[in-house]
């Protein structure tokens, strides 16, 4: 039997993090036994939990992928201990009775907070609107991540019905009429190597055509990792404007571009690496403020899913712990953000927009641990990271949720 650290509960505003988004010195907030000792020097840092709107921890359906028990655990030894899951799975939360097999679940097996999302349409299927009133009372918000509402009038009548439910909207904008079988971005790295291209358009496009969507129906709106220079510019233009919408990325596309790309796996995902030019526009909206949070999408596949390169295996990558390992070393290490804003990106700015409580929840870093990213560590099942033998600096020591450890190392 593990034994379990004892662990005072506190209120992260009553310890400062109200104003600043992170502390040191937490050494006072432990009891004196096993823990205290590891926290007596400023080498450990606590973080409020962090926040991820965007995970796929497949159950009900596909628990060879993932479960919710093995999703939180990875969750939590990444320093999270809120997380939203997707709603591409088998039953899809699509009715009442579909949504309870999730909670059901969720309420079995988590050890952090998850709150699911209940689908857009039927089977997410794009065809019909799901039995939003009877999810609303548990349903995180609306989406149908994975894939595009295409239908004009369908986005709209989501829209209208979220806003009746006092629900957002959280879209995965993909045009698939510009999609032509693409599997990486359409660029140099696809036209050397002869892969089939994803266009920039098949995702703004559709953020594009939303935005006219929120202004007509005032639904707030959140739009998913979006990968595109022109996203960015289209999502800054319409916050100038007040429009209701706040969009995320993942750390992949900030880090990564078509010049990182490898014939594995491990490199395919959705929306696909694009461009240099992309990644720094990213950062720049990262910078002022028109992205709002990270949020990995982690997406976990079987091995086998994932060993078919680049054109034949399943999109989608994890990242739930390595999210805050890979943002320290390469945007705070580098001096492209403080570690106070990459805080606001992963735990403060999801709750805000999201009004997802903070409860006594906080995550303990090592920020002077040097490790290499190996997946065989993973706490998922999923183990396809393009940041497979990364170096990187920091290293999660403890996380605690509700007052309960749900990570120690
Ligand atoms: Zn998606």
């Amino acid at each position: 039997m593990t034994q379990q650290l004892k662990v005072k509960t506190i209120k992260l505003a009553d310890a400062g993090i109200g104003q600043a988004p992170f502390y040191k010195g937490v050494e006072a907030h432990f009891s004196a036994d096993d823990s205290i000792a590891v926290f007596n020097s400023d080498k450990y840092i606590i973080f409020p939990g962090f926040c991820d709107v965007h995970v796929h921890f497949r159950e009900p359906g596909f628990s060879y992928k993932e479960t919710i028990e093995t999703g939180c655990k990875a969750s939590a030894r990444g320093g999270y201990t809120a997380v939203c899951t997707m709603p591409n799975l088998d039953p899809v939360p699509d009715s009442a009775e579909h949504l309870k097999m999730q909670t059901d679940l969720i309420k079995a097996d988590a050890c952090i907070n998850v709150y699911p999302y209940a689908s857009i349409t039927v089977g997410q299927k794009g065809e019909e609107l799901s039995d939003m009133d009877a999810m609303a009372e548990n349903a995180f918000a609306f989406s149908d991540d994975g894939k595009g509402v295409q239908s004009d009038d369908m986005m709209r009548a989501a829209m209208l019905k979220a806003k009746s439910l006092g629900k957002m909207i959280v879209a995965h904008c993909e045009d698939n009429s510009l999609l032509y079988g693409g599997y990486i971005h359409d660029g140099v790295y696809a036209k050397e190597h002869n892969h089939k291209g994803i266009c920039s358009e098949s995702e703004w496009k559709p953020i594009a055509r939303d935005i006219e969507l929120v202004k007509e129906t005032g639904c707030s709106y959140h739009v998913c990792h979006i990968s595109t220079k022109e996203s960015v510019d289209i999502i800054r233009k319409a916050k100038a404007e007040g429009v209701d919408i706040t969009c995320e990325t993942g750390p992949h596309y900030l880090v990564l571009d078509e010049n990182d790309l490898e014939e594995s796996g491990s490199f395919k995902m959705n929306p696909p690496l694009r461009s240099e030019e992309d990644r720094l526009a990213l950062i720049e909206g990262i910078k002022d403020g028109t992205i709002d949070m990270i949020a990995t999408d982690h997406a976990p596949h079987s091995t086998e899913e994932k060993s078919k390169g680049l054109a034949g295996s399943a999109f989608g990558i994890v990242g739930i712990e390595t999210a805050f390992q890979v943002m320290y070393t390469s945007l705070v290490k580098t001096g492209v953000i403080t570690l106070e804003k990459l805080v606001e990106l992963m735990a403060i700015n999801p709750r805000k927009r999201f009004n997802i409580p903070l409860g006594v929840d906080y995550t303990v870093w090592d920020l002077e641990k040097n490790v290499t990213i190996n997946s065989a560590d993973f706490l998922s099942k999923g183990k396809a990271t393009p940041f497979e033998g990364m170096p990187v600096q920091s290293e999660c020591v403890l996380t605690v949720c509700d007052g309960e450890v749900v990570y120690k190392k």
